[in-house]
């Protein structure tokens, strides 16, 4: 890695349907291993790999993304994918970020690994390397030796695996439990859970 970065910002995007404590828990780890500096919650305004009458609406999808966030100084909210053309690209918000930051700024991405294994496979991603570098979090179902053999190899050394295992939480867990009127109390910083029951989100699959 370059030496002219002096700080570490790092992306975490995602279609946050809704945000939960497994997102929180992997930035945080993220974050202490690779001291980063600053690290972004990215909401994705319309995700490439899903289409737009299967997820809620991005402004409430933001919206608990910036409530989460509120209660960890190192977080932010951005709005960077909400107003871009679809499909956006994390290579394209990489790009956005790191002119917006200066060189100073070093780009990290935080991703779990399902979603690692997707977006280094997209046709875009070819110019990945180099642009950031990953950090990836396991998730039950996926783990660090999958990568071999399913991603280009001259992608590995721009990839750290977290090594402490994050929550076995998914947003699609979530909007189970909360078609069958479970408490995601667990599951879901208590301003989410209440910005879920205020608008009565997630009533009908
Ligand atoms: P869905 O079930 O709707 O796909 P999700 O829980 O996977 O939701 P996303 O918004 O799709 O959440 O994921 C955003 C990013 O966060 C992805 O990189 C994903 O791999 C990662 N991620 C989601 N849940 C976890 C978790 N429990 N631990 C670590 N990373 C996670
Ligand atoms: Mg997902």
């Amino acid at each position: 890695m370059k030496q002219k970065h002096s700080f570490k910002i790092a992306i975490m995007g995602g279609t946050f349907d809704p945000i939960h404590l497994g997102h929180l828990k992997a930035a945080e780890l993220a974050r202490k291993e690779m001291d980063l500096h600053k690290v972004i919650f990215v909401t994705a305004y319309c995700p490439p790999h899903k289409s737009a009458d299967e997820i809620s609406p991005a402004e409430h999808r933001f919206a608990m993304v910036d409530l989460a966030v509120k209660d960890y100084p190192y977080f932010e909210s951005s709005r960077i994918e909400m107003e871009q053309t679809c499909p956006c690209y994390a290579g394209d918000t990489i790009k956005a970020l790191q002119k917006q930051y200066g060189e100073e700024w070093q780009i990290y991405f935080i991703t779990g690994l399902d979603a690692l294994l997707t977006i280094l496979n997209w046709e875009k991603a070819k110019t990945y390397p180099g642009l950031c570098h990953f950090i990836g979090a396991a998730r039950p179902g996926y783990k660090k030796e999958m990568l071999e053999g399913n991603i280009p190899e001259d992608y590995l050394p721009y990839i750290t695996i977290l090594e402490e295992p994050s929550l076995a939480i998914s947003s699609t867990e979530i909007r189970r439990y909360l078609l069958n009127n479970q408490s995601i109390d667990e599951m879901v910083p208590r301003a989410v859970r209440d910005y879920i029951y205020q608008y009565d989100l997630y009533k009908d699959g």
